[in-house]
């Protein structure tokens, strides 16, 4: 199966302000975490839409000059996290089209699970493809109903997609959110200035001088038109199912996440994690960035001393993204680096927020062993990551997932750790104010909703 290419992004939606664009820029950069394959914008002006969008970084993209010919007073834009696969410029969003309507412009967080079949009809009467992703399938049934209105057309579309979706259109003259019925993945709506922002996170509200309103619901689209308030529609009836997996790792610490702070959600597991796995040791140290509010809970929870037993140089991307295994083995040695003054003969406690192939984690306690420590307890501050994700996280197929494969046990003797825990199910829920109803835990359960 044709990998899908629009996995845990970014996007940004900016209404009725002189610099638009600019603004959007300035979102994308404070949520580069999400995504740094490629980076676009489309801005638009009332006549015509601009769009610009490349590989790299949001700063690597754009410049002042191309800013200033991204006119207009709104404003959409997409960072791009993927994996494998082909990642031609054409897979860069926004995804931009003309048709009968006139112009569009769409950017997409998430993943559409029914994508493969829809596309599959599509071409069977007569569509033709650009590109691999999902959001291209968007185009097309917009393009294809029979409805008179954008609006109507939009809810036309969404009613015949299934799975993840955080979804931004710009039209010539109006500007569209929609967020799927389970609100997998987060969107919130702001006010800047006399205009309104979406996005992902709020931390790009903190950089732009936003005042977060609220989230969008899930099931909703939001229209924005200019001289009126957002008119909101409730399409489908939501039924939250949230992403914890934006809590556990992927989400800025300073963003609100599902009305709740990331960080707090992250001490909370981290506390959790103390009182469910214990270890005498000398003291807890991060694995930066990830594992650092978990620690410092755990820290507190426990009474052992918080350590930065481990630097990480913050000019290398994500291991993450690299797709041999050898470049990743290089990748965490280019990326962490242990104080060897201060952990020599220590007994330590090192957390991270999960394991996922295990590799970082091996190298971390061989590192840590190699600078002398005396012992290696990995607490790890979720449970451990047994499923893939299919509704936007990037996870490996199933039989790359270490935890499908070995129990912890024989993941403790893999990683050469003295000793290893994880976070419960339950703990890890009761971290988040939440109950199962009203979260997806799938990567760590199996047990998926759509
Ligand atoms: P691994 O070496 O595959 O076990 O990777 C585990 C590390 O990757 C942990 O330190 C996590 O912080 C990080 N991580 C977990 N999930 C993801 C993800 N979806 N994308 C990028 N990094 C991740």
């Amino acid at each position: 199966m044709q990998r899908e290419l629009n996995e845990e992004c970014a996007v940004v939606g900016i209404f009725n302000h002189s610099e638009a664009s600019k603004l959007a820029y300035f979102a994308l950069h404070a949520m580069q975490h999400r995504g740094q394959e490629a980076a676009g914008i489309s801005s638009g002006d009332g006549e015509k839409l601009h769009t610009i969008k490349d590989r790299g970084l949001v700063t690597r993209v754009f410049d002042e000059q191309k800013l200033k010919t991204l006119k207009g007073h709104m404003a959409i834009g997409h960072t791009r996290y993927s994996t494998a696969g082909d990642d031609s410029i054409l897979d860069a969003q926004p995804v931009y089209a003309r048709y009968d309507l006139g112009q569009l412009s769409i950017v997409h967080n998430g993943n559409l699970t029914n994508a493969q079949e829809v596309r599959g009809e599509l071409i069977e009467k007569g569509a033709i493809f650009q590109t691999f992703m999902d959001t291209e399938n968007l185009i097309h049934l917009i393009a294809k109903s029979s409805q008179k209105k954008l609006k109507d057309r939009i809810i036309d579309a969404v009613h015949k997609i299934e799975g993840a979706y955080s979804l931004v259109f710009l039209s010539r003259s109006k500007m569209f959110a929609v967020r799927d019925r389970f609100g997998f993945r987060p969107l919130s709506l702001g006010r800047v200035g006399d205009g309104y922002v979406v996005a992902s996170e709020t931390c790009a509200f903190d950089l732009i001088g936003a005042e977060y309103l609220r989230d969008v619901n899930p099931g909703e689209m939001l229209i924005f038109e200019k001289g009126k308030a957002p008119q909101s529609i409730q399409v489908f009836e939501p039924t939250p199912k949230h992403c914890i997996f934006e809590y556990v790792y992927f989400a800025r610490p300073d963003s609100d996440v599902y009305e709740q702070n990331v960080y707090e959600m992250r001490k909370n597991m981290g506390k959790e994690l103390a009182k469910e796995k214990p270890i005498d040791a000398d003291m807890v140290i991060p694995v930066p960035d990830g594992g650092v509010p978990a620690a410092i809970g755990y820290s507190q929870e426990s009474g052992i001393p918080y350590e930065m037993g481990i630097m990480r140089n913050h000019y290398v991307g994500r291991t993450f993204i690299e797709p041999t295994q050898e470049m990743r083995d290089l990748k965490v040695k280019m990326k962490l680096s242990p104080i060897r003054k201060l952990i020599e003969g220590k007994r330590l406690i090192v957390i991270d927020d999960s394991i996922v192939r295990g590799t970082t984690s091996r190298q971390i306690v061989r590192m840590l062993k190699d600078a002398g420590a005396a012992e290696v307890h990995m607490r790890i501050s979720s449970p451990p990551t047994t499923d893939p994700c299919y509704y936007g996280v990037d996870t490996p197929d199933k039989h790359k997932l270490i935890a499908a494969n070995m129990n912890t046990q024989e993941i403790c003797d893999f990683i050469e750790a003295d000793t290893l825990a994880y976070l419960s199910n339950e703990a890890l829920l009761r971290s988040v104010n939440a109950s199962d109803t009203n979260f997806c835990t799938a990567c760590f359960t199996g047990d998926y909703i759509v």
